[in-house]
């Protein structure tokens, strides 16, 4: 063999060796990041591949040559899917890197694989491999067949992709990772341009330049990782945190097409796929919220972020509570380019508060108002009833005998008593009456528009219901049978704002209430209209 093969040799067995020191240096650092161990097998697949030539090209008889051939298949149609997934992690893609994606791309060099090992039966692959043994160096003159044009199409398709995805985020990423960035690029397009001399037969020899120019990218991928920490960059650490995120981040373009989401997005929008990428985003929106979260505005009073808090948010029967913060990305020169949609899941906040409010405003047992909202409703009534010159009725009562039903039947079947006179009550007022529980068993209702005698009448109606609708104790199916008093009091239209508004109508429907138990209970009394 002559001087340009021992050349040639010496630099493919260096590449080789490159890769063989990047894969062992890179897996003896643990690599825990998917980044690192696709590196890994890049830089296996590689060492696979170089040597395979290297040997190929030493080789003497045709057999030789075939079988080196053969092993550079278990590295070479690899190379470029693993090239195209290192880069589409270090662009931080990696969700897009889904099992099935990865599964597919790894078919096409496995259908490679095996049709090169078998080739001889069906010469799909090459349709001849002949040896040319010259003085100065051997040719190997090979006669294509269908499938290695598929897999050529394969390898510049992953490849170019590679440059395509490297030049697109050359300007979103970070500059600090420019050098990596370079070298990423370098390291594709070295090999692409070499792949096209290759095909257009300018190579000297007809010699496969690509393991060659492999100790250039090697020694590039070298430096890379061991000065610059090639693997180490922050868009692997940038894209776990963007996929672990728990809050929702779309980002949209100028135009409110999807560019990017998060998983967390994705159970915001459950309709958000990766094929909902490049497109409206807005109608994906509309499903869930009628509120328009995509109007914001550059520059001017409307700077970001634009805050929708507590955003109702409907996803199947459910319904959530969302803040929307929404803001722009800007480019160095404080240009918008993109638009940041964070959706925070507040729904248990607001939940919380809902529950707090109940609470500040329902008696806890029998859910209607307690004391302290029905004043404050009821002075709103009385109000009301002032300004349209009508009366409002106050009915006061308390249930009679109620220790003794606690005593008798226990505190629970007291519970459920007052429970069971609410309903009963609750069934015989009007829309805008305002019923509250006073105190223990002592219950209130305002009544709007009800003079002396209508209220006397309803107080009648409730009384006798009461009485006559028995509740059964639990436990020994007795009946029980509850009665109660009433005391009324009726503001005059317009008159007893001023008079000392609720708390002496209250005070005067007590006074009558006292007197119905004086007299007997389970009967109704009007308080004196001086009272
Ligand atoms: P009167 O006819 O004079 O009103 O007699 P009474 O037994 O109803 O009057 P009293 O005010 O002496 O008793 C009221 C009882 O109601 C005392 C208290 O233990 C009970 N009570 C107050 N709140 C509740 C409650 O939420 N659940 C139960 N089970 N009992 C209650
Ligand atoms: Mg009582
Ligand atoms: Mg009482």
């Amino acid at each position: 063999m002559g001087t340009p093969y021992s050349a040639v040799l010496t630099l493919m067995v260096t590449a080789g060796v490159i890769n063989i020191i990047m894969g062992i240096y890179v897996m003896s650092n643990r690599s825990k990041q998917l980044m690192g161990k696709t590196f890994i097998t890049m830089c296996f697949l590689s060492a696979i591949y170089i040597f395979g030539s290297a040997l190929e090209l030493s080789a003497g008889t045709l057999k030789e040559v075939k079988f080196w051939i053969t092993v550079e298949y278990f590295g070479m149609p690899f190379l470029p899917p693993v090239s195209l997934m290192l880069i589409m992690h270090f662009l931080g893609m990696e969700r897009f890197l889904k099992w099935r994606l990865r599964f597919i791309m790894y078919l096409m060099p496995l259908i490679t694989l095996v049709l090169v090992l078998t080739n001889d039966l069906h010469h799909f692959y090459y349709r001849s491999i002949e040896l040319q043994i010259e003085p100065e160096l051997h040719k190997v003159n090979l006669n294509v067949g269908p499938w290695y044009i598929i897999q050529g199409g394969y390898t510049f398709g992953c490849m170019i992709g590679g440059v395509v995805l490297l030049l697109l985020y050359w300007n979103r990423m970070r500059s600090s990772y420019r050098l990596q960035h370079m070298t990423m690029t370098v390291g594709l397009l070295l090999p692409l341009i070499g792949d096209f001399l290759y095909l257009g037969n300018v190579t000297p020899g007809g010699i496969d330049p690509i393991p060659v120019i492999m100790t250039i990218t090697s020694a590039l991928y070298m430096w890379g990782l061991v000065s610059k920490g090639m693997l180490n960059v922050a868009p692997v650490a940038r894209d776990t945190l963007f996929e672990s995120m728990s809050d929702g981040v779309l980002v949209l373009d100028m135009n409110n097409r999807l560019v990017d989401y998060n998983p967390a997005a994705a159970s915001v929008l459950p309709e958000l796929t990766t094929s909902s990428l490049g497109t409206a985003i807005e109608p994906i929106l509309a499903l869930h919220t009628d509120v328009n979260l995509l109007a914001l505005h550059a520059g001017g009073e409307e700077e970001m972020p634009r805050i929708h808090d507590e955003i109702k948010w409907t996803a199947g029967n459910q319904s959530y509570y969302y803040q929307i913060r929404s803001s722009f990305v800007r480019n160095k020169g404080g240009k918008e380019t993109s638009k940041l949609i964070v959706m925070i899941d507040m729904t248990e906040r607001v939940r919380l508060q809902e529950q707090l409010r109940e609470l500040a405003y329902h008696d806890g047992l029998t859910g209607i108002f307690n004391r302290l909202h029905f004043i404050h409703l009821s002075e709103a009534l009385l109000h009301q009833s002032a300004t349209k010159d009508e009366p409002l009725a106050l009915l006061l009562f308390d249930i009679d005998h109620f220790k003794q039903i606690n005593d008798v039947y226990g505190h629970d079947v007291g519970d459920r008593a007052l429970l069971h006179v609410v309903e009963v009550c609750r069934n015989m007022l009007r829309p805008e009456d305002v019923f509250g529980r006073y105190g223990g068993e002592e219950f209130v209702m305002a009544m709007p528009g009800l003079s002396w005698e209508e209220a006397e009448a309803a107080a009648q109606r409730i009384r006798s219901e009461i009485a006559v609708q028995s509740m059964v104790a639990a436990t020994s199916e007795q009946e029980i049978s509850v009665t109660a008093s009433f005391g009324i009091a009726v503001a005059r239209g317009g008159c007893e704002e001023k008079d000392g508004g609720i708390n002496q109508l209250l005070k005067s429907a007590d006074n009558a209430l006292y007197e119905a138990k004086h007299s007997g209970r389970n009967t109704v009394r009007l308080a004196n209209s001086s009272n």
